[in-house]
C-alpha cells in the first residue's frame, strides 16, 4: 500500500478508537480530507481508494483541483473568503464551513441563489477568542443562526471552530463543550436539528470526537511523509 493510504487507514483507526472510548457509533463522525497544498496525483491516490470529499482553504487552488479531479467529489471549502471571491467559491463548492459574519452569509444567500446553486454552510464560531483565528464572537452567533435558518439557498447545517495549536486538553475540552452547547442553544432557537459539528484537527480530534464532533479536519496526519 502507498503511504497516503497507510497514513489514511491509520488515521481512520484512530477515529474508531476515539469514537469507541467515547461510546460513540463510527458512523456518527465524518473524517473529512484536509488536501490544502497537496497535489492531485496524491489526492487521486485517495480518490482510486475510495475517498469522494476533500476540504480546500484557498479558492485559486480549489477551483484547479475541481477543473482537474472527476465530478462526483464533494468540495468542502474551509478558508476565509473575502467578499470578492464569493461568487466564485459559490460556483465551486459544496459545502462551506467558514461563514463569519451576517453580511458574508447574506452575500452568500444572495449569490446561491443568482448562481442556481444550494450550498450547505456552517457557521465559524471562534470560542478561544484567540485574535488570530477566523470566525464569529459566540454573542453575534444567535442572531446569524436565525438568519441562516431563514436562508432558502443555503441550508444551515451546523457549526464549526478551529482551538489553538498549544491548547492542553483541559482547553480544549471546554472549547469543543462549548461549541457542542452553542450548537443546541441554535437548535433550540430555531427549533430543528443541527447535523454537523465541525471541530477537531490532526493534533486534536481525539479530544474533538469525546466532545461530540461529527466531522474531523485533518490534513498534516494523513499527507506527513508523503512525496509531492
Ligand atoms: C489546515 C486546516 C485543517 C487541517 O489541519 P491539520 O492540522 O493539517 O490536520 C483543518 N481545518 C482548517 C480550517 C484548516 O485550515
Amino acid at each position: 500500500m502507498s503511504k497516503v493510504i497507510d497514513n489514511y487507514t491509520a488515521v481512520k483507526a484512530d477515529v474508531s478508537a476515539a469514537c469507541a472510548a467515547a461510546s460513540r457509533d463510527v458512523d456518527q463522525v465524518q473524517l473529512l480530507t484536509v488536501s490544502k497544498t497537496i497535489p492531485v496525483p496524491v489526492m487521486m491516490e485517495l480518490y482510486e481508494y475510495g475517498i469522494r470529499e476533500f476540504a480546500e482553504n484557498r479558492e485559486p487552488e480549489l477551483a484547479m483541483k475541481k477543473a482537474a479531479m472527476p465530478d462526483d467529489i464533494v468540495w468542502h471549502f474551509i478558508g476565509p473568503v473575502q467578499s470578492n471571491k464569493i461568487r466564485k467559491v459559490v460556483k465551486l463548492a459544496d459545502v462551506i464551513h467558514s461563514i463569519e459574519s451576517l453580511a458574508q452569509l447574506e452575500r452568500f444567500e444572495r449569490i446561491a441563489g443568482e448562481e442556481k446553486r444550494r450550498l450547505k454552510v456552517l457557521l465559524e464560531v471562534n470560542v478561544s477568542g484567540e485574535k488570530s483565528k477566523g470566525g464569529m464572537t459566540p454573542s453575534k452567533l444567535p442572531e446569524i443562526a436565525l438568519a441562516a435558518s431563514k436562508c432558502v439557498n443555503l441550508d444551515f447545517a451546523g457549526l464549526m471552530t478551529m482551538a489553538p495549536f498549544e491548547a492542553d486538553d483541559a482547553e480544549l475540552e471546554k472549547i469543543f463543550s462549548t461549541l457542542r452547547i452553542l450548537k443546541e442553544d441554535c437548535e433550540n432557537a430555531i427549533g430543528r436539528k443541527l447535523p454537523l459539528l465541525s471541530m477537531g484537527m490532526s493534533g486534536d480530534f481525539p479530544q474533538a470526537i469525546a466532545c461530540g464532533s461529527t466531522v474531523v479536519r485533518v490534513g498534516s496526519k494523513i499527507f506527513e511523509g508523503v512525496p509531492k
